[in-house]
C-alpha cells in the first residue's frame, strides 16, 4: 500500500463540519496515514484565523491578554462541541492559556493554534497525536536540522501507523518553540513526507490546485493539471498563494509528487507537482502568470562600482540589517534592490545607510512597484516570448520599469506600477491563453 502524507490547511480545519469532511477524506483511502494540520482558518469572509488571534494575544498586555485569548477559547470549544470530541478541551485550553500568559513568547503563542487543532483532530480521527516539538528541529542558523528531524519523524512513524502532527512549528536550537514563516504547515508536511519517503504528499486546501493566473483577477482562468517543482516554486514565490514557496524543497530532493486537492470538492482532479523528469509538458510554452504588488526599489549608481568586488556584498549587507531584498539586478555601476512591503521609515534608513557607507553617486527610491512573472518551459527555448510580453504590454499602455529572465530561464519577470498590476496580469493572460 502506498503511504501518503496529507496536510490539511486552515480552511480545512475551520469548523466541526469541515473537520468531519476531512475525516471522510482520510477514511476513504487507507494510505492516508500521516496527517498534518494547520490552525483553524477563516469560516467566512471577515472571520479571523486562529493564528492571527494568537498573535493578537501575544501583543496584548495585562488583563487585555485574557480578553484576547477568549475568542481562541470560544473557537476551539465550539469545534470540540460540534465534533463531540472526547478530549478534555477545557482543561487543555486552561493549560494553554496559563502557558501563554507565563511564557509570553511569540513563537510559542502562535504555535498553539496548530497544537490545539492537532490534539482535537487526533482524538476525532482516532489517531496518535505527535507534538511537532518532538520531531521538527531547527539548527543554530535558523534553518531546519533535517537529519535530526528525519530521524525523529521516522522513529515515530515506524511505531505508529496513524498519526496527526501539528504543522507550522518545531523546536529551535535554544530548546524553545520556533515557527516557520506564515503558511509554514506546508513545510511541516513536506518534511514528514520526505522523512518517511511517502509515495505522495497530498496538500488539501480550499482551491482545486493551481490556475494559470489568479482567479480573483481573471475569471475562470485555465486550470493547471500538472507542474514541475521548479515551475511551482517560481509561481509560488511570485504570489500564487496555493503552497508555501519553500515547501517543495524537501519532497523535491526525494522526487515525491505533491498533489494539491480541494477539501470542499474532493472529486476535483487537483494539480500534481512532479520532478521535471516525470513531467509531460502538456501546458504549452507558458504554464502560468503570477505576481506581487507593493515593492520598493532602491536604485544605486556609482561610477566604476563594477571594479569593486565588494560593492554588491556590502550593499546587500547594509540592506540586510533592515530588510531582505527579494529581487536584485545590477549592471556596470548601477544596482537595484527591491523589497516587499517596506515602510517609509525603513526605506529612509536603508537609503541613508547606503549613502553614508557606500558613497554612491546617487540613490533613487521607486515606490509602489509590482513584479509579474510569466513562467513556463517555452521561455528557455525561444526569445519570441519576451518579445510578445513587451508588445502586449506596450499595446495596453503599460510602462515596464525592468525586465529579466530568471536564472534558469523558466520565468521572465517585468516590473510595472502597482496601478497597472491587474491590467498587466489580464493582458498577459489574454496574450498567452486566449
Ligand atoms: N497557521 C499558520 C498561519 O496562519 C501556519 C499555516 O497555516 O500553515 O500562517
Amino acid at each position: 500500500m502506498s503511504v501518503k502524507v496529507c496536510k490539511f490547511g486552515g480552511t480545512s480545519m475551520a469548523d466541526g463540519n469541515v473537520i468531519n469532511a476531512v475525516k471522510n477524506i482520510i477514511c476513504s483511502d487507507a494510505g492516508r496515514r500521516y496527517i498534518v494540520v494547520s490552525a483553524p482558518g477563516k469560516r467566512f469572509s471577515g472571520d479571523k484565523k486562529v493564528t492571527d488571534l494568537l498573535y493578537a494575544c501575544h501583543a496584548a498586555h495585562g488583563t487585555e491578554k485574557e480578553r484576547a485569548f477568549a475568542p481562541v477559547r470560544a473557537r476551539f470549544e465550539s469545534i470540540a462541541r460540534e465534533l463531540n470530541c472526547g478530549l478534555a478541551v477545557k482543561a487543555v485550553l486552561d493549560e494553554t492559556e496559563r502557558e501563554i500568559f507565563e511564557n509570553a513568547d511569540a513563537g510559542f503563542t502562535a504555535s498553539r493554534g496548530e497544537y490545539l487543532c492537532a490534539r482535537i483532530a487526533a482524538e476525532v480521527f482516532g489517531a496518535k497525536f505527535c507534538d511537532a516539538r518532538d520531531v521538527i528541529f531547527f539548527g543554530a542558523d535558523g534553518g531546519v536540522d533535517s537529519e535530526r528531524t528525519y530521524k525523529a519523524v521516522k522513529e515515530v512513524c515506524s511505531k505508529y501507523d496513524f498519526v496527526v502532527f501539528p504543522g507550522f512549528y518545531g523546536t529551535g536550537s535554544d530548546g524553545k518553540i520556533k515557527t516557520f514563516s506564515r503558511g509554514g504547515s506546508d513545510i511541516t508536511g513536506a518534511l514528514i513526507a520526505r522523512a518517511i519517503r511517502a509515495s505522495v504528499y497530498e496538500n488539501w486546501t480550499d482551491v482545486s490546485g493551481f490556475y494559470a493566473c489568479d482567479p480573483r483577477i481573471v475569471a475562470s482562468p485555465r486550470h493547471i493539471k500538472s507542474l514541475s517543482y521548479e515551475e511551482m516554486g517560481e509561481l509560488s514565490f511570485m504570489g500564487a498563494g496555493v503552497l508555501h514557496s519553500q515547501s517543495v524543497l524537501p519532497v523535491r530532493e526525494a522526487g515525491i509528487p505533491v498533489i494539491i486537492k480541494n477539501t470542499f470538492r474532493p472529486q476535483d482532479e487537483g494539480t500534481v507537482i512532479l520532478p521535471v523528469s516525470d513531467y509531460l509538458p502538456g501546458n504549452g510554452p507558458v504554464t502560468g502568470i503570477s505576481g506581487n504588488k507593493n515593492y520598493t526599489a532602491v536604485v544605486l549608481y556609482k561610477a566604476s562600482a563594477e571594479t569593486d568586488p565588494s560593492f554588491l556584498r556590502r550593499a546587500l549587507e547594509i540592506c540586510g540589517r533592515r530588510a531582505a531584498a527579494e529581487r536584485t539586478a545590477g549592471y556596470a555601476g548601477s544596482l537595484s534592490l527591491a523589497f516587499r512591503n517596506l515602510s517609509d521609515d525603513v526605506t529612509g534608513e536603508i537609503s541613508s545607510s547606503l549613502e553614508e557607507e557606500l558613497q554612491p553617486d546617487s540613490v533613487r527610491v521607486i515606490k509602489n512597484l509590482s513584479y509579474v512573472s510569466v513562467v513556463g518551459y517555452g521561455l528557455g527555448s525561444s526569445c519570441a516570448l519576451p518579445q510578445k510580453i513587451f508588445s502586449a504590454l506596450a499595446a495596453a499602455g503599460i510602462e515596464v520599469y525592468s525586465a529579466e529572465y530568471g536564472a534558469n530561464r523558466l520565468s521572465f519577470t517585468v516590473s510595472v506600477r502597482d496601478g497597472d498590476f491587474e491590467n498587466c496580469i489580464k493582458t498577459l493572460y489574454s496574450e498567452f491563453f486566449n
